[in-house]
């Protein structure tokens, strides 16, 4: 016969100090195996989608299994109707229809970019006292240049041809295709030109090319005998010309596949986790959700990682672009201020990632308000820099909505910031969906070695964010 458990008295500290713990514990063993199994699906997203583009064509195929369709193609908008809306390939929005599709909006709202280094407009040239040819870069968003040198790195992007073919360009993922690399210097004639320098000048900007090739053509009228064979090349098989590098985008990113880190596989270690492990959890979110009561959008930008300027950023006008074209399929003649009324209304999570206690670098963080690896998705009050500067505050309000909401759906979290007030800080997009009025806050998981070309996060707390993403926009 089963014992009947005795109820342990709780002391006046659990009662009354916030008691938080690992959700390895805390978690049922057969949530954990869901958790497990999720872990392996979004593998399997990252090693595909590396890009925006490419994030972006991923997007477009899940949701279309799942009955999404281009709002182009609806005469009009009913409850339980699913639509997307995409721009320049390089951002998108997936919306369900909710029962009262006009009263306010729940969001979630998050970028597909992630910190690279892109090929210049003009980058093949031939060094030939290396005998080497080479491209030149610039690089992309807030990378520790240093990190990128001596690792296998692949290609991704288009190419547009003087007729205006489109090329696409995906070289290094294959286990078969060749690498390009960004050589670093031998140690033992690197004590002066970088002994001398700080960290992060280890290696400058100028510093980050590519190589990509050794072998000269044999044809003696061939001046840059090496260069001439890398663009043969690529016409044999693009039919690309050197000048169609002037129409393309091409990105360098780690060649690499994500990876279980830890004995206990209890980590997943990638490329990109900033901020596609946002865009992952809250697609599976919008993809997996029937008939919420308010019409749920999730929103993937473009260009975060270099201030969402631009017109696939998030300060770009999409967003009124996208409900404006909602309201005037359902409402033709709808008012404007009914518009900004639901604008108004309207509740925001900003899904980016936070930072997790670096073990080595302990002294950036301030403990008490620090994010541990799977104690669950980070809800940040704020972001920003020291003085809260930049930052768009969720107010003491929204905060207790979503306590209660998580709460009551069993979603585990933690409350916590970047670092220590003085120590630097970052930014989100939060703010720019909160110009309108609308509640919005920060909420991501916790990556160790953010922005790095292999970041890692807890198999934790990538579910709790997925699990949070859902019963906010299921409301
Ligand atoms: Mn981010
Ligand atoms: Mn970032």
């Amino acid at each position: 016969m089963p014992k009947k458990k005795e109820e342990k008295k709780k002391s006046i500290e659990e009662k009354l100090a916030m008691q938080k713990e690992s959700m390895w514990l805390s978690l049922k063993k057969s949530e954990i195996k869901k958790a497990m199994k999720f872990a392996e699906d979004y593998k399997k997203f990252l090693s595909e989608a590396k890009t925006e583009r490419e994030t972006v064509d991923y997007i477009i195929r899940e949701a279309e299994k799942k009955g999404f369709k281009n709002i182009e193609k609806f005469k009009k908008l009913i409850p339980g109707d699913k639509f997307y809306v995409v721009n320049r390939g390089k951002s998108i929005a997936l919306g369900i229809v909710g029962k009262k599709s006009l009263d306010r909006f729940h969001l979630v709202v998050s970028h597909i970019d992630a910190p690279r280094i892109d090929l210049k407009p003009n980058p093949l040239y031939e060094d030939g006292d290396a005998a080497l040819a080479l491209f030149k870069t610039h690089y992309y968003g807030g990378i520790k240049k240093y990190q990128w040198v001596s690792r296998p790195l692949a290609l991704h992007g288009i190419v547009y041809t003087k007729d205006g073919k489109k090329i696409d360009i995906r070289i290094g993922e294959d286990p078969d295709d060749p690498v390009f690399v960004i050589p670093d210097l031998l140690p033992h004639l690197a004590r002066k030109v970088q002994g001398d320098r700080k960290l992060f000048e280890g290696i400058k900007g100028e510093e980050l090319q590519l190589v990509i090739g050794n072998m000269p053509i044999e044809d003696e009228d061939v001046k840059q005998k090496i260069k001439t064979m890398i663009l043969k090349i690529l016409n044999d098989k693009y039919g690309i010309t050197e000048e169609d590098f002037n129409s393309a985008d091409i990105e360098i990113v780690p060649a690499a596949q994500p990876r279980d880190v830890g004995f206990d596989r209890s980590m997943v270690g990638a490329y990109g986790h900033d901020d596609r492990i946002c865009a992952y959890t809250s697609l599976r979110a919008i993809l997996e959700i029937e008939n919420p009561t308010y019409t749920s959008i999730a929103f993937f930008y473009d260009k975060e990682e270099i201030g969402s300027d631009g017109n696939v950023g998030a300060q770009s006008n999409f967003l009124e672009y996208v409900l404006a074209k909602v309201f005037s399929i359902i409402k033709p003649n709808y008012k404007h201020i009914e518009f900004l009324e639901a604008l108004y209304r309207s509740k925001t999570i900003s899904a980016d990632v936070s930072a997790a206690i670096n073990p080595i670098f302990k002294g950036v963080h301030d403990m008490k308000n620090a994010a541990k690896a799977g104690y669950g998705v980070v809800i940040s009050k704020y972001t920003g820099h020291g003085g809260k500067y930049g930052a768009s505050e969720a107010t003491a309000e929204f905060m207790a909505e979503l306590r209660a909401l998580f709460a009551k759906h069993g979603v585990q979290y933690q409350v916590a910031e970047l670092g220590k007030v003085d120590e630097g800080g970052g930014g989100t997009i939060a703010k720019f969906f909160s110009r309108y009025g609308m509640d919005v806050v920060d909420i991501g998981p916790g990556l160790i070695g953010m922005h790095s070309p292999f970041e890692v996060v807890s198999k934790m707390d990538l579910w709790s964010a997925y699990k949070a993403y859902k019963v906010f926009l299921n409301q």
